[in-house]
């Protein structure tokens, strides 16, 4: 084309497209709902920014929110077709080509170790699946600031933009044509977009629409030619239907044939927009009415995780009172992969914000704290707003009832799993749960949770002085009594010894290093139950975390350890008094303290403790690695 300009991909980015070229991935459906998914998005943006300029729409089909999904087999073209936001020649050449994404390297990577490509999505990169079945794809997009421009690419390293001036014009939004590869001629099939649609974008709130050619019998009047039928013809959806019909028509014609024997049977071509979805807002839905299959393939499309695992949980309800909103929250099977990367620099919140079913922004950070970072959802209010901007909502005093009201739900929600999971019962007689089937399914569940989102539980406890001692009830670890399984505070304190005060534990780099440590002697020797904090999250955690259910946590390594009295322990400090006084004065005053006669220690002979406020041996250590 003469006034084609050309563009070399970014490098990441031409890595993320060989990659899927050359994949011998076989599940090549998945571009179909990163296709969809983009359209959505394209869509929520213009109608968000439509509350705020109603003009934006613009008028007649411009104003329809719709994904439009057509086929030209002669030509093998799929095409995808949305009435969003489009993109300028600028969004066009940053958006598809230049500007590599966060996610970008991180999917390449997680390629070369064997990754999934059905997750592609997550890594924001998904737009690039069209490679997975078209050699040359074609975007053609048109945004209010700017003309219709084509973007095309044969995934040869390069991309070419050109001004639109042959096609037809848009109006508003953007138009997808793969021109599908040899071997991908089964997406040219209506039956198998319909399947793929109903499988992966259910739930997509906006109608998509799929140009269906059929060809029907209709019964015509014998002496006329054409057919005025249309509409019945028209009316089936899906061929079980269609065959129904086709018998009732037959049973039809029987009837008629005694009455009106001037009637023969025509096959007849119609063409028409078929909806693909029913639009309904699951959140909306009364959550007895809406089934586990459901939740899970809500889940998938929500947080883009196709992967085959459930969610670990998921709560839905409505919250009444002063501020109304509903919401529906998961905790994903698995961490995604840069969960604690920049924890402390971002506020990436995963709670889909909607107002009045309209969706407002995934990027809200005042929804939830940043340690609750890792469920994904969705809150829909309202209470909130509609006409103001983003920051205005974002200030919005309801903004902190909404917040406190997730968070009790999502610790709720995390705090079921544990009762529900037939492997944390053990130990004390916890009253019997009432047991459901699907018992094995829940086993080992809470261990699943804590492995993945352990850190945040921790995290929650350093930063939420409100919900500390609800965060400490789900904080598991291990200890000279949990034999290699997960421990809780409550099995611990069931477990205390008569007259036990304190909750004993140890910090360091592990368990086995842990087991052999001399403060261990006589706390094990007297069985006394000691936790192993092995984490160097847990030094911090520990600074935060003084007492649990009226019990103070001593650090077993520290000065302040309390192991009742011995009768001995008067005399011993007798006769030793001059030896301690010695050993005090040879030792530099400013490393240590005091010297004192101890009885934490059974076979070795002196061990150097840390004072009470000092950082532990284990802090020093994390420090120190720290500055390096
Ligand atoms: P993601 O959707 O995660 O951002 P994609 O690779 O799927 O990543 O899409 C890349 C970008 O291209 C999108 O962020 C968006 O800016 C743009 N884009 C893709 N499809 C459309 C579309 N149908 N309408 C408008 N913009 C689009
Ligand atoms: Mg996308």
């Amino acid at each position: 084309r003469s006034n084609a300009e050309k563009f070399q991909f970014q490098a990441e980015v031409s890595r993320v497209m060989d990659i899927i070229i050359n994949s011998l991935y076989s599940n090549k459906d998945i571009f179909l709902r990163e296709l969809i998914s983009n359209a959505a998005d394209a869509l929520d943006k213009i109608r968000f920014l439509s509350l705020t300029d109603k003009e934006i729409l613009g008028e007649g089909d411009n104003t329809k929110l719709e994904i439009q999904i057509k086929l030209d087999k002669e030509k093998k073209i799929l095409s995808i077709r949305d009435r969003g936001i489009g993109m300028t020649k600028e969004d066009l050449i940053k958006n598809l080509g230049t500007i590599a994404k966060s996610g970008t390297s991180a999917f390449v990577e997680k390629m070369k170790t064997g990754g999934d490509l059905n997750l592609i999505g997550q890594f924001g990169v998904g737009f690039y699946s069209v490679y997975l079945v078209a050699d040359y794809v074609e975007v053609i997009s048109k945004h209010n600031d700017d003309k219709q421009y084509v973007w095309e690419s044969k995934a040869d390293g390069a991309f070419a933009i050109s001004e639109d001036t042959w096609n037809e014009p848009l109006g508003r939004g953007t138009e997808i044509k793969l021109h599908l590869r040899e071997e991908a001629g089964e997406y040219l099939e209506e039956s198998k977009l319909t399947e793929l649609v109903k499988k992966y974008s259910e739930f997509i709130n906006f109608p998509i629409y799929l140009w269906s050619t059929k060809e029907v019998d209709v019964e015509v009047p014998a002496d006329e030619e054409e057919s005025s039928d249309e509409e019945e013809s028209a009316e089936s959806n899906s061929s079980e239907e269609e065959e129904e019909e086709e018998e009732d028509a037959e049973k039809g014609e029987d009837e008629d044939a005694e009455k009106k024997p001037k009637t023969k049977k025509v096959k007849e071509t119609t063409s028409e927009w078929e909806l693909l979805n029913d639009v309904k807002a699951i959140w909306l839905r009364n959550p007895k009415e809406v089934t586990d299959d459901e939740y899970t393939k809500f889940y998938h499309s929500l947080a883009k995780d196709f992967g085959d695992e459930k969610p670990l949980a998921w709560s839905h309800f409505t919250a009444e009172g002063d501020v109304e909103f509903k919401t529906v929250l998961f905790v994903p099977p698995k961490a995604p992969h840069d969960l604690y990367e920049s924890y402390y620099n971002t506020n990436k919140s995963n709670l889909k914000l909607y107002v009045r079913r309209v969706f407002i922004s995934d990027e809200f950070d005042e929804l939830l704290p940043k340690y609750l970072n890792f469920l994904k959802g969705l809150v829909d209010s309202d209470t909130l707003p509609l006409n103001v901007s983003r920051e205005m909502l974002q200030q919005h005093s309801s903004l902190k009832t909404i917040k406190k009201k997730l968070i009790r739900k999502a610790l709720d929600m995390i705090r079921r799993i544990a009762e529900e999971d037939p492997d944390e019962s053990h130990g004390e007689d916890k009253k019997e749960v009432e047991k459901s089937g699907d018992d094995d399914e829940k086993k080992g569940q809470y261990a699943k949770f804590w492995n993945e989102f352990g850190k945040s539980i921790k995290l929650g406890i350093i930063e939420d002085a409100t919900n500390r001692n609800r965060l400490a009830k789900l904080l598991r670890f291990e200890s000279t009594k949990s034999d290699g399984k997960l421990t809780s505070l409550d099995q611990y304190i069931s477990r205390m010894k008569p007259g036990q005060k304190d909750i004993f534990y140890i910090t360091g780099t592990s368990r086995e290093q842990l087991e052999k440590s001399p403060f261990l002697e006589r706390l094990k020797k007297k069985n006394y139950e000691v936790i192993f904090f092995t984490d160097p999250v847990d030094e911090y955690l520990m600074q935060y975390l003084m007492d649990y259910e009226d019990q103070k946590f001593q650090n077993v390594s520290k000065e302040g350890l309390k192991l009742g009295k011995d009768s001995k322990d008067k005399e011993l400090k007798e006769s030793f008094k001059e030896l301690t006084k010695w050993w005090k004065g040879a030792l530099a005053s400013d490393n240590v303290d005091d010297v004192k006669i101890s009885n934490r220690l059974a076979d070795t002979p002196c061990v150097v403790v840390t004072s009470k406020y000092g950082w532990s041996a284990n802090m020093e250590r994390i420090m120190q690695s720290q500055t390096l």
